[in-house]
């Protein structure tokens, strides 16, 4: 056959009308075809995307995603179990054909109150990768009400659809996670006389993402392009957490606890309170009191708190997660063939200096990058394939280095 009269075995088109003919066994396809067969492709995967969510959500209960959660977060076991409980009825309402009664289940959005870095991040991060699920982590510190300096709240979802490759199917079954919530407390129980920009008037403005509603969101985000065409996006079942350290809520929790005491009965040995944490007796007045606006609180509804992290806690969390700090060390260190350990003596001192230097959590990373820089900077041009750090090394390190700096600061 002549090179001209092969045409393709799709659409029939002869070789000279397309731009590339590709030969098979028996057949042949054009440029265009392969394109069109290209796209019914995506789509495909696209919905199978979509079931995707749903087949594993369906297969996880609340015990399932909460053991989950204990893979990679060590204790706060009241907000494990508050979480799985939120997120499993959040994503079975969504999957909830329309319903026929007139029964609508309400939202779970979430609040974590807990001091910083004890794993309130972590823990959205957890459920987002655990569901697959696009999740945007926003600070609500920069955010002011429209027309001011600052984030509109509607770059939440914008930082939103950033995640999810701006494919709004699956930015609408997202997490969003507001950081810092407290900080947009009202500041004063007395209405101020000048506008309250980075306070109520934020919480104002939140409030309609969190209901569930359509909002129009500009995909490049801020004012700086004002051409670009809005995306329609519906928040009804996009997840909200918000979490925030409320510093010196335990004062209003305390003295409602004094009050209530008042005109009881002598108090059983069972009632007395643990004065350390007394985020646990968190109830939403006590948030009402600190400054959120009740209709703030009322599309919050899953209330939860976190547990200080103390010392056996912080040593749990530098070896047990999954992907636990001294895991990763081991794992860097064995790609240049070295094998590192670590005594537990040494990993006492490093939490020890993370109480220390009231850096939680977060600091037992910055600690050990301390204590283990000159060895990971030296050993892999060496012959040496140990490293066997004990508390002897991490202190002599760490006498060295800069953060000790930190506690003539601190
Ligand atoms: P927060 O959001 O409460 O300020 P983060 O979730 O950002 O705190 O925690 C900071 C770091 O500390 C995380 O990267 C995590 O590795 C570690 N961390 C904090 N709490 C825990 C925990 N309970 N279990 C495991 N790791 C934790």
């Amino acid at each position: 056959m002549a090179k001209e009269d092969l045409e393709c075995s799709f659409c029939g088109r002869k070789k000279p009308e397309t731009n590339l003919l590709i030969a098979g066994l028996d057949a042949h396809i054009c440029d265009k075809c392969i394109e069109q067969a290209h796209g019914i492709v995506l789509e495909e995967s696209k919905q199978s995307s979509n079931t995707e969510l749903s087949s594993e959500l369906m297969l996880k209960k609340p015990k399932q995603i909460k053991e989950f959660l204990d893979e990679y977060i060590i204790g706060q076991e009241y907000s494990k179990k508050v979480m799985s409980v939120a997120v499993y009825n959040h994503y079975k309402r969504l999957l909830q054909p329309a319903s026929k009664d007139d029964i609508d289940i309400q939202k779970s959005n979430v609040i974590m109150v807990g001091q910083t870095g004890t794993g309130k991040t972590l823990m959205a991060k957890t459920i987002a990768k655990m569901l697959n699920v696009p999740l945007a982590i926003v600070d609500a510190t920069v955010l002011t009400e429209a027309g001011y300096v600052g984030e509109d709240v509607e770059g939440i979802l914008t930082r939103l659809l950033q995640v999810a490759d701006y494919n709004l199917e699956k930015a609408e079954k997202g997490i969003v996670f507001i950081d810092e919530i407290d900080k947009i407390a009202r500041k004063s129980d007395n209405p101020s006389i000048t506008r309250d920009v980075s306070g109520e008037g934020v919480q104002q403005a939140l409030l309609k993402l969190l209901e569930g509603t359509t909002v129009n969101v500009p995909p490049k985000g801020g004012r700086k392009h004002p051409d670009q065409k809005f995306i329609e996006v519906n928040t009804e079942h996009i997840l909200f957490i918000a979490g925030g350290a409320f510093d010196g809520i335990e004062r209003m929790i305390s003295k409602r606890l004094n009050m209530a005491a008042i005109g009881y009965k002598a108090a059983s040995q069972d009632d007395i309170l643990d004065t350390d944490n007394l985020l646990q007796y968190i109830i939403p007045k006590d948030l009402k009191d600190f400054g959120l606006i009740p209709e703030i609180i009322g599309r919050l509804p899953v209330l939860s708190y976190m547990d200080p992290l103390d010392a056996k806690t912080l040593k749990a969390i530098l070896t047990q997660p999954k992907n636990a700090i001294i895991k990763q060390y081991e794992k860097l260190f064995e790609m240049d063939d070295i094998k590192f350990t670590i005594t537990d003596g040494a990993l006492d001192y490093i939490v020890t200096k993370a109480i220390e230097y009231k850096l939680g959590a977060r600091g037992l990373r910055s600690l050990c990058e301390e204590i283990l820089t000159d060895a990971m900077f030296e050993l892999p041009s060496s012959k040496e394939k140990k490293l066997h750090v004990t508390k002897e090394y991490a202190e002599e390190k760490l006498d060295k280095s800069t953060l000790n700096r930190l506690k003539a600061v601190s």
